[in-house]
């Protein structure tokens, strides 16, 4: 049977996507596909900082308001606007609630492409991010372009992976790739992990419950598959 909805989630269809990920809707799996997706556990995909460059585009932005030179490698803190002079970091804050400020972030591919592989390999993908409801049309438009597909969406401000993460347990596992670390600490409980690509404001994970750092997005394919 397909879960439902959350109240206040977006539930979509798949976008376009390339023709060797695409299969069944999840009511028309047939009984061997519905056995494999039921057992794996569900994946959710944060977009800024996991699919998407959105430090880079934040930092382009900045640099071209305030002429400054900030570089990818000068953001050792995941929440910019803690780092960044205050005046930079209130005019940041304001663009985060534009919805067009997301329009042109640029696709990591590796992170699409591993994403379209487990999509394929019948996991139930959904995708959550912190962005405002308001830019749930941008975001849409977005993953279309890319051809991401997936099975659920969730655009609804800071809650919207605990709101997800609140349908699982151990019974129902969730996987959550992010890259904020504060998640961290939100999220992991039993059945509930946090996988987080390494990227230049990535902390020490060591020891921390159902927490992974990883490098190679390959290598969480195989992980996953194998
Ligand atoms: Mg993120």
């Amino acid at each position: 049977m397909a879960r439902q909805a959350a109240p206040g989630t977006v539930r979509e269809p798949a976008g376009e996507a390339p023709a060797c990920v695409r299969r069944p809707d999840v009511p028309r799996l047939d009984r061997v596909f519905k056995a494999a997706y039921a057992a794996k556990p569900t994946l959710l995909f944060d977009i800024d900082g996991v699919l998407a460059f959105l430090a880079h585009t934040i930092l382009t932005a900045v640099n071209a308001r305030f002429g400054t030179s900030y570089a990818i490698d000068d953001m050792r803190r995941y929440w910019v606007e803690s780092w960044l002079p205050p005046e930079q970091g209130d005019w940041l804050a304001d663009r985060f609630d534009e919805p067009d400020f997301y329009a042109t972030v640029a696709p990591d591919y590796r992170a699409v492409d591993a994403l379209l592989q487990l999509y394929a390999r019948v996991f139930r993908v959904v995708i959550a991010t912190d962005r405002p409801a308001s830019a749930a049309d941008v975001t849409r438009a977005w993953l279309a372009r890319y051809g991401v597909s997936f099975d659920e969406l969730v655009v609804d401000g800071p809650g919207s992976k605990a709101t997800v993460a609140a349908r699982h347990d151990e019974d129902d596992p969730l996987i959550v790739f992010d890259d904020d670390p504060r998640k961290w600490l939100e999220l992991p409980r039993p059945g509930v992990e946090v996988w987080s690509p390494r990227r230049v404001w990535t902390p020490n994970e060591a020891g921390l419950f159902n927490v992974t750092v990883f490098d190679s997005w390959p290598a969480v394919v195989r992980r996953l598959t194998q």
